[in-house]
């Protein structure tokens, strides 16, 4: 009987063992199976996080490029006004303002320098920017080939560029009408080529030694009416410092002649030259300045004019 219980017992184990080895062969594919499909699932949601965090980071930098495109565009396009603000446009308004130069409802004083640039215009430069003035440089072709980087300085400053010719040499520039169109063109091309401005005309024009009188009176006139042709104006000048009236100015001779020519004008174009003998039109300067400050007079270039 015990042999009989003994028996029993051990088919019962024998069973119980084999119920246990079949649950466990189920269970643990089954854990195999579940772990598998939590890694899979893990990995699937990684993959996706990180194609996700890598479509945000790439629609970021696209933006980033879009934007940065903007800013460049809108950059250039802001240089571009900034350039074309600076090359004189004649228009009708331009003509009649020119026309009426010397009238004006509130005082305004034109501060023109002839005939450079020279060793001179670098002092007239320095003091019309400590003194935030803007003036016109009527310059000659000739000196312009000899100090470009002057002009461009001159143009960067903010400076209206004139026409003054080429040569000054009465009897070449006046020995024709056309010649004075031609030395107008010859003047403009060296402008352009020193400021880097293939577009650049002042329109404005200043006859060597003035438009009225002289020898050369009909050739002047006639010249005109090429120059208007060609949409270039002229202008002289109501007021001046005398500096090229005796060949050793003092200031204090252009000071007097300043105060004499200028009176009690409302709109005053005065003449000046910044020619390399004419050192002490530098040196009056400021004193020419602040007098005309004292009058009251606004200070204007050419860009107010042509338009
Ligand atoms: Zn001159």
């Amino acid at each position: 009987m015990e042999k009989f219980l003994k028996k029993t017992y051990v088919a019962q184990k024998s069973e119980e063992e084999q119920v246990d080895i079949k649950i466990v062969l189920i269970i643990v594919p089954i854990v195999i199976l579940i772990v598998a499909i939590i890694f899979i699932i893990i990995n699937i949601v990684r993959i996706e996080n990180e194609k996700k965090e890598q479509e945000i980071y790439a629609k970021q930098i696209a933006e980033q490029r879009i934007k940065e495109e903007q800013i460049k565009i809108e950059k250039e396009k802001e240089e571009e006004r900034k350039r074309q603000e600076k090359i004189p446009k004649l228009t009708e308004q331009g003509r009649q303002n020119i026309e009426s130069i010397y009238s004006s409802d509130t005082k305004r004083v034109f501060l023109t320098f002839d005939d450079g640039p020279s060793t001179v215009t670098p002092t007239i430069l320095d003091i019309l920017k400590e003194q935030n003035i803007l003036a016109t440089f009527f310059v000659l072709g000739s000196r312009v080939e000899q100090m470009p980087d002057m002009v461009k300085r001159i143009y960067e400053e903010g400076h209206y560029i004139a026409n003054h010719g080429y040569s000054h040499v009465y009897s070449s520039i006046y020995s024709t009408p056309e010649m004075v169109l031609n030395e107008y063109n010859q003047c403009n091309d060296a402008v352009k080529n020193a400021i880097g401005v293939p577009e650049y005309n002042s329109h404005l024009f200043r006859y060597p030694g003035g438009y009225a009188g002289g020898p050369y009176a009909t050739i002047k006139a006639q010249a005109k009416d090429i120059l208007s042709q060609n949409d270039i104006l002229y202008v002289d000048w109501n007021a001046l410092t005398g500096d090229a009236e005796t060949t050793k100015p003092t200031i204090e001779f252009e000071m007097q002649r300043l105060q004499e020519t200028v009176g009690n004008k409302n709109s005053a174009v005065i003449l000046m030259h910044d020619a390399q003998a004419k050192k002490v039109t530098a040196e009056a300067l400021p004193q020419i300045i602040s007098y005309l400050k004292e009058q009251g007079y606004e200070f204007k270039n050419f860009y107010s004019i042509i338009k």
